[in-house]
C-alpha cells in the first residue's frame, strides 16, 4: 500500500537495565512491531518485554487510563477537575510556594525517575529541588532496589556502579551470582551467562531457589533466606585460612585487611553451615573454584540489597573480588546489575539526596559553589545538608516535617514496603503533585495530575546497568495534551520565581556535562555514533571506560580498595508460631515495575493476567492441607491479601514467594520497612507471614 508511510526508529528498551536497543517499527503514526536492533548488549536478540512492550503507545481502550489532560482535586477526596497547563502550573507553583514559606523548603520532598523519561529529565529535576525548592531531598526507586550497591560499592571501590560491562560476562571464566535472578530480572544478560557456561565458564549460584541459573551451574548453594552476610564471610573466610587469596594484590592495593581478617576468623564454613544451610564443603569448594578462575566476576541483584543489612553485604561481595584481585581488568569484577532501565542514569544525574549529578558531593562547599554558579544562585542559599530519602517520607509525613510531595514516574503506593504506612503517611501530606504517563495507584492520591509525554514519544539519553550512555528515539507523536517531562518541571520552576528555559535534550546535556568531569567527553554527538559511551569518559577525545579501577587504583580517598567486614544480623522478623513463613518479594519476567506500562500491552497481559499467585513448596502446603491453586489469605503483622497457591518445587521449604506487580494480591500490604541503616533500602526480601484457605 503505496500510501502507508512507514518508519523505523532505532531506541533502548524502557524495561530493565540491560539497555536493548530496539527498532520500533511505525505505520501511518503506529508502532506496528519491535525488532531487535544491534545494540552491545543485546546484538540484535530481546527478551519478551523488549518484542512486546509497546502497544500501550497506541491503545486508547487501556486497563489503566493513561493521563493526558492536566488535573486538579481542589479538596481532599473531591474530584479531579481537567484544566488548562497554564493552571495546572500556576495551581502548583503558587501551593509549593506556600508550603515552603509555612514550613521550610526542607518540607518538600521531590522524585526523578528510574524510567523512560530519560537522563535530561533528570538532572532537571534535582535542578529544581537544588535550586528552586532549596533542598537535597530529591531520590529515586534505586534507594528500594540497588541503593545498597552504590552505598556499599563507592566505599570499598569509589564507585556505586559495574565495574565491567555486560559484554564481559560471557568471558568471565568464573560467574558467582549471588541472590540474582537474571533469567526473569534480565533475560539477555541471562543470554550472557549461558554464553559463558557454553565458553567453559564455571558457574556459582548462591540462592534459596532453584532459579533458571541454578540448572546450569556447577554448583548452587541452595541457602536459607536471610543469611547472606554470614555466607559471604564463610567464603572470605575460605579464600585466607586456606591460602587462596592474592597476598600480592591485598598487600598492594587494598587497606584493612587485618582487622577483616580478624572479623571473618568467627565465620568458619563449618560454624555457619546450620545457619546457612549449605554444607560446609560446598562452601569451601565454591571458593576454590572462583580463586582458581584465571578471571571471575560477581553478580548480584536484589537478593542481596534488599535486606537490612544490604550494604554490608555489598561490601562483603566486593571484597571476595579484592582479596583475588578480580577487578581493574577485563572480564572480571563486581556487577550489581541494575534493575529498571534508567536506575543508573536516575543515580548518575544526581537524583539522590547526597550527591549532585556525577556523583559530587552536597556536603562539599566547593562543589556547591560550583554549581550554585552555573546555575545562578547564591551558594549560601543552598542546602549544605544530605537530604530526605524516600523510603523515610511516610515517617516523616505523619512526623509533620514533608508536608507536599512532588512525585515523578514512580507510584510508591504500589512498590513500596509496608503499603499500609505508605498510605498513612500520604494521608498526612498536604499536597501531592504526580507527574506520570498513568492513573497509578499514586496518581489517583494526587492533588494535581501533571500529564507527561511516554518513552516512544520522546527521546533523550539512558544509561544502562554498566555506565553506558545511550541515545533513544521518539517513535511516534503523542495523543493526549501532554508535554515533556523537563519542559512541565521548567515551567514550574519558572512560575515560581526561578526561570528555566530549555529548547533540546541537548542544551540540557550540553550544561550537565560543564558540571561532571566524569561525563564530560561524553558529547551528544559521540554517544550517537558511537552508540554506547561509558563513564567516566573525562575528555573530548576519550572512549569511555569499559571497565574500571585500571592499574589498579581505586576511587577511594586513599586509592587503594577497601576491606570491610561484619558479623551477620538476624533479619528484622523472624518466624515464629503465629505466622511460620519467610515471604520473599520476587519479580514477574513478563510485567515491569508497577505493571502500569507492562499491563497495558496485551501479548505481556495475556502471558501473565492475574494477580500474582503465592508459591509454596508443595510439601509444605500439603502439611497445611493447601492444594495447588486454591485461593489463600496470606497475612504478615501489617496486612492481608487474597492469592491462589501456587506449587513450586524449586523454592526452599519454609518460605513463600510473591511478585510485586499486582494491585490485588499486593505483597507491599505484607512486606516491612525495617531499613538498611546507611541506604534505608527496606528488607522487602524478608518478614514472616501465615497462609490460610480462605
Ligand atoms: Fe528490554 Fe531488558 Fe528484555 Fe533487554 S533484557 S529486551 S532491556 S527487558
Amino acid at each position: 500500500n503505496l500510501d502507508v508511510v512507514k518508519s523505523k526508529v532505532v531506541t533502548v528498551c524502557p524495561y530493565c537495565g540491560a539497555g536493548c536497543k530496539i527498532n520500533l517499527c511505525v505505520e501511518n503514526g503506529k508502532i506496528v512491531r519491535a525488532e531487535g536492533a544491534n545494540g552491545v548488549t543485546n546484538q540484535g536478540e530481546l527478551c519478551l518485554k523488549g518484542y512486546f512492550g509497546w502497544d500501550f503507545l497506541n491503545d486508547t481502550k487501556l486497563l489503566t487510563p493513561r493521563l493526558n489532560e492536566p488535573m486538579i482535586r481542589r479538596e481532599k477526596g473531591g474530584k479531579f477537575e481537567v484544566v488548562s497547563w497554564d493552571e495546572a502550573i500556576s495551581y502548583t507553583a503558587q501551593r509549593l510556594k506556600e508550603i515552603k514559606q509555612k514550613y521550610g523548603a526542607k518540607s518538600i520532598m521531590h522524585t526523578g525517575s528510574s524510567r523512560g523519561t530519560g537522563n535530561e529529565t533528570n538532572y532537571v529535576m534535582q535542578k529544581f529541588a537544588r535550586a528552586v525548592t532549596g533542598n537535597n531531598n530529591v531520590d529515586c526507586c534505586a534507594r528500594v532496589c540497588h541503593g545498597p550497591s552504590v552505598a556499599g560499592l563507592q566505599q570499598t571501590l569509589g564507585n556505586g556502579a559495574m565495574s565491567n560491562s555486560i559484554t564481559d560476562i560471557e568471558n568471565s571464566k568464573c560467574l558467582l551470582v549471588f541472590g540474582y535472578n537474571c533469567a526473569d530480572s534480565h533475560p539477555i544478560v541471562a543470554r550472557r551467562v549461558i554464553k559463558a557456561k557454553e565458553k567453559g565458564a564455571k558457574i556459582i549460584v548462591c540462592d534459596p531457589r532453584k532459579i533458571e541459573t541454578a540448572r546450569i551451574a556447577d554448583q548452587h548453594l541452595q541457602m536459607n533466606n536471610g543469611t547472606n552476610m554470614a555466607l559471604v564471610n564463610a567464603f572470605a573466610h575460605v579464600l585466607i585460612e586456606e591460602n587462596l587469596y592474592d597476598k600480592n594484590y591485598v598487600a598492594n592495593f587494598t587497606e584493612g585487611f587485618e582487622e577483616y581478617r580478624q572479623i571473618v576468623a568467627d565465620y568458619s564454613p563449618e560454624a555457619v553451615e546450620k545457619l546457612v544451610g549449605v554444607p560446609a564443603e560446598d562452601i569451601r569448594q565454591a571458593m576454590r573454584t572462583y580463586a582458581a578462575a584465571p578471571s571471575a566476576t560477581i553478580m548480584w541483584g536484589m537478593g542481596v540489597t534488599q535486606f537490612g543489612q544490604a550494604v554490608d553485604v555489598v561490601k562483603g561481595l566486593s571484597g571476595l573480588a579484592l582479596l583475588t584481585g578480580n577487578l581493574g581488568r577485563p572480564d572480571v569484577g563486581v556487577g550489581p546489575v541494575r534493575g529498571q532501565n534508567n536506575v543508573q542514569g536516575a543515580c548518575d544525574m544526581g537524583v539522590l539526596p547526597n550527591e549532585f549529578p556525577g556523583y559530587q558531593s552536597v556536603t562539599n562547599p566547593e562543589i556547591r559553589a560550583k554549581f550554585a554558579k552555573a546555575w545562578g544562585i547564591n551558594a549560601d542559599d543552598m542546602d549544605p545538608n544530605v537530604g530526605y530519602r524516600i523510603t523515610e517520607v511516610p515517617h516523616l509525613a505523619l512526623e509533620g516535617k514533608v508536608k507536599a510531595y512532588y512525585i515523578m514516574g514512580e507510584d510508591p503506593l504500589q512498590t513500596e514496603a509496608d503499603l499500609g504506612l505508605v498510605r498513612k503517611g500520604f494521608d498526612a501530606l498536604e499536597f501531592v503533585v504526580v507527574q506520570d504517563i498513568f492513573m497509578t495507584k499514586t496518581a489517583e492520591q494526587a492533588d494535581v495530575i501533571l500529564p507527561a509525554t511516554s518513552w516512544g514519544e520522546h527521546g533523550g539519553i539512558f544509561s544502562c546497568a554498566d555506565r553506558g550512555f545511550q541515545r533513544f528515539g521518539k517513535a511516534i507523536e503523542p495523543k493526549g495534551n501532554v508535554k515533556r517531562d523537563w519542559e512541565i518541571i521548567s515551567l514550574l520552576a519558572t512560575e515560581m520565581g526561578y526561570p528555566m528555559h530549555y529548547n533540546s535534550n541537548e542544551e540540557i546535556w550540553d550544561e550537565l556535562r560543564e558540571l561532571c568531569p566524569l561525563y564530560y567527553g561524553a558529547t551528544y554527538e559521540k554517544i550517537g555514533e558511537m552508540g554506547h559511551v561509558q563513564w567516566p569518559c573525562p575528555t573530548l577525545d576519550h572512549p569511555g571506560t569499559p571497565y574500571l579501577y585500571k592499574d589498579n587504583h581505586f576511587d577511594t580517598p586513599t586509592g587503594k580498595g577497601q576491606l570491610f567486614a561484619t558479623a551477620w544480623r538476624a533479619p528484622a522478623e523472624i518466624p515464629d508460631e503465629e505466622f511460620p513463613l519467610v515471604l520473599c518479594t520476587v519479580r514477574e519476567v513478563g510485567h515491569y515495575s508497577c505493571r502500569s506500562m507492562t499491563g497495558n500491552c496485551a501479548a505481556l497481559q495475556t502471558l501473565a493476567d492475574e494477580p500474582g499467585f503465592v508459591q509454596m513448596h508443595p510439601e509444605d502446603a500439603q502439611r497445611m492441607g493447601i492444594c495447588d491453586q486454591q485461593i489463600l489469605w496470606v497475612e504478615s503483622r501489617r496486612g492481608k491479601v487474597i492469592s491462589r497457591c501456587n506449587y513450586n518445587e524449586r523454592i526452599n521449604k519454609g518460605a513463600v514467594y510473591m511478585t510485586y506487580q499486582w494491585w490485588i494480591g499486593a505483597c507491599n500490604e505484607l512486606t516491612q520497612d525495617n531499613l538498611d541503616p546507611v541506604s534505608k533500602t527496606p528488607e522487602t526480601k524478608y518478614c514472616a507471614v501465615r497462609v490460610e484457605p480462605i
